[in-house]
Parts: structure tokens; C-alpha cells; sequence
């Protein structure tokens, strides 16, 4: 079993190491920057690296991994865009079904892998058997990655140069998966809009922004403010179920058990007791803010810095200093 990541610029994409750990450690780092990339994965025992160049080029680079990864039975890659772009080529190229958007993957004894995949918005997860090679992907997220260990130092592996295809091709030169799009330009996602799994930090909201009483066209506003502040720390909202069943947010927004599960490298908490559910959604994050006015909620015990303090009162300072508009109703 082996984790395939693309990087991009040297920096891993979300959901690196969660795959590395459940291929047992072992991973090929591949994408511009690999080398860099591979010097900051904290957890593996066995790493290769392989700077194929910046952009990605799914079709020519699934072309030239086949005959590396050919006999590795089990090939998992992060959900991540690219990852999500390169899988399905390489399972065509390799000729193997492809089990996209796993939450566990392994490959028993006896030869045969098996994956649990959520389907219908996560309310069903169906348990797949395959007695052959296989790709997965899997989703950000979802399990644990173990505390930084001993590091056996990443190796080259070298790779034949990405093949390049003449523009004018025949329909039948080049099967459709090897085929790839010329990239003109890549845009960064808009945090606003941008998949919550996705997000490299997140600023939630609970029951403890929207004061007792209020109305939902308060609760509304405020989290209406709480996404306009995310936007402007580069962030995307999230929301407790409180918050959602309220209907001050969308259900999209809803982090849990069954809401979205989330990975984000900062995660950012107003008014949020940090209830089981809630919290079992939110990954790994690697720094946490709280801002409640209890300093003993769970959410503040497991929080990097807890800021004691009125969370609507923070927010609306917050927009203050980023300029952003305050609506009239939610001013304290
Ligand atoms: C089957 C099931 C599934 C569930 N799934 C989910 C799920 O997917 N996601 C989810 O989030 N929940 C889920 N829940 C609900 C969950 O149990 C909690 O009820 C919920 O997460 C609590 O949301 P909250 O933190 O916003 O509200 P509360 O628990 O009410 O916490 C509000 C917090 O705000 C603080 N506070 C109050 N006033 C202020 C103030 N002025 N300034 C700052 N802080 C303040 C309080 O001290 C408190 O810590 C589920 C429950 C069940 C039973």
C-alpha cells in the first residue's frame, strides 16, 4: 500500500498525512516542489520523492507513474483537487477500480481491499470489497495522524520525463484519460463559496454569538457577519447544529457527526461549548481559538488560546478593525 501526494510549490495538500498513516506510512510525494514537500511530512516510514514540476499534468504524469506503481496493489491518494484529478486516470491507466471519497481503506492478509465509502450527503457508508489492485481516495479529515515520529529521510526516486502530446491529436491516438487540459491560470478558491472540508481555516459559530431572545433575523445577520470576518482572515464559516437547526446558517455549514467534517490547519470557535458531536468533525486542526465566556467549556479546555470574552462584542470589533460593514441589528 502506498499514499501518492501531489504537491503544489513544495506544500502538501489537505488530508497529506491522514493518508500517509493509513498506507502504513508509506508514501511517494510527487508535484513541483516534492522535495520540499517531503522534508515536512511528520509521520512515515518509507518516502520517495519525485519533482515532476509545477502545474499539474494528471494525464502524462498518470502515463509515467504506471510503470512505477504498476505492482503496488493498493495506491491511496488525499481528496484533495489533485489527488482527485490524478486517481481516476490512474486507475484507468492501471486498468483498476477507483474507490473515491473513502473514510478508511486497508488491504487484508488475504489480498482483498476493503474501503468504507459515505454516499447520499454521508447518510449512508457502504463497506466495499475488491479482490484486485486498486486506487482509492481519501477524504481530508477523517482519521488521525500519528504524533511526529523518527523520519527516515525522504529518497529520489527518479522519474522519465513528463511525456508531452502533440496539440492536433486524432481521437483515437490518445485515450481520454491521458489527455490533458492546458492550465491557463490557477485561482485560489474564495473562501465564502469554497467546500468547508476543503478549507485551510475555518471560523465557526455557536449558540453563544446570538444573544437570549433574539430573533432570526438577528442570528442571520450576526452569522452573516461571522462569514464576512472569515473572509477577510482568508477563512470560511462553519456552524454548530444550534446554529443551523436555527436556520441562521445553511445546513452546508454545519460541522459534526452530521454535519461536514472538516481539516482545517485553524479553527476558530465563537460561542461554542464544544459538544462531542461538534468537535468529532473537526479533525486534527493544528491551532485552536475559543472564544466563550466560560472559561471551562470543553471547547476552551482543548483550545491553543482561549479568549474569555463576549463573542458577538469580538466579532463586531473584529469587522471594525477589517473594515468590513456592521448591519445596524447586530451592534451590542
Ligand atoms: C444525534 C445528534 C447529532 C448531533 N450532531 C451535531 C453536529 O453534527 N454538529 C453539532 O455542532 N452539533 C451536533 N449535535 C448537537 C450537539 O450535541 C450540541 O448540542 C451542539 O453542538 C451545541 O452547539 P453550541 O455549542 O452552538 O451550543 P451550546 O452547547 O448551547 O453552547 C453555547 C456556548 O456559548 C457560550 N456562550 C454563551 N454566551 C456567550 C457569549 N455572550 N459569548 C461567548 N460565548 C458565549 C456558552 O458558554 C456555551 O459554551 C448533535 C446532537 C445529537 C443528539
Amino acid at each position: 500500500m502506498l499514499a501518492v501526494v501531489v504537491a503544489r510549490g513544495g506544500v502538501l495538500p489537505l488530508g497529506a498525512e491522514e493518508s500517509i498513516a493509513e498506507a502504513d506510512g508509506q508514501a511517494l510525494i510527487i508535484g513541483g516542489g516534492a522535495k520540499e514537500a517531503a522534508q515536512a511530512v511528520t509521520g512515515a516510514s518509507a518516502l520517495w520523492w519525485s519533482d515532476t514540476g509545477p502545474g499539474l499534468r494528471a494525464g502524462a504524469l498518470a502515463r509515467v507513474l504506471v510503470g512505477v506503481l504498476a505492482d503496488v496493489p493498493l495506491l491511496l491518494l488525499p481528496a484533495s483537487p489533485d489527488g482527485r484529478d490524478l486517481a481516476p486516470r490512474l486507475a484507468a491507466a492501471l486498468d483498476r477500480p477507483l474507490l473515491a471519497g473513502a473514510v478508511a481503506v486497508r488491504r487484508d492478509a488475504d489480498g482483498v481491499v476493503r474501503a468504507q465509502l459515505p454516499r447520499l450527503d454521508d447518510r449512508l457508508l457502504l463497506t466495499v470489497e475488491c479482490a484486485r489492485p486498486a486506487v482509492a481516495t481519501l477524504l481530508p479529515g477523517v482519521r488521525a495522524v500519528p504524533a511526529a515520529g523518527r523520519h527516515p529521510g525522504p529518497r529520489e526516486l527518479p522519474l522519465p520525463p513528463l511525456p508531452r502530446l502533440p496539440a492536433a491529436l486524432s481521437s483515437s491516438a490518445v485515450s481520454a484519460w491521458a489527455r490533458d487540459v492546458e492550465v491557463v491560470e490557477v485561482l485560489e478558491p474564495d473562501p465564502a463559496t469554497m467546500d468547508l472540508a476543503e478549507a485551510g481555516r475555518v471560523v465557526g459559530g455557536g449558540a453563544g454569538l446570538v444573544p437570549t431572545g433574539s430573533g432570526a433575523g438577528q442570528g442571520r445577520a450576526l452569522f452573516g457577519l461571522l462569514a464576512a470576518v472569515s473572509a477577510a482572515l482568508g477563512a470560511s464559516a462553519g456552524a454548530t447544529r444550534v446554529a443551523s437547526d436555527a436556520g441562521w446558517i445553511g445546513y452546508d455549514r454545519q460541522i459534526g457527526t452530521t454535519g461536514v467534517t472538516v481539516g482545517p490547519e485553524l479553527y476558530v470557535a465563537f460561542g461554542i461549548s464544544g459538544a462531542s458531536q461538534h468537535v468529532s468533525g473537526l479533525g486534527s486542526p493544528r491551532h485552536v481559538v475559543s472564544v466563550n465566556t466560560d472559561p471551562s467549556c470543553p471547547m476552551t479546555a482543548m483550545a491553543d488560546l482561549g479568549l474569555v470574552t463576549d463573542a458577538r462584542e469580538l466579532l463586531v470589533e473584529l469587522a471594525r478593525r477589517f473594515g468590513v460593514p456592521v448591519p445596524e441589528e447586530v451592534r451590542p
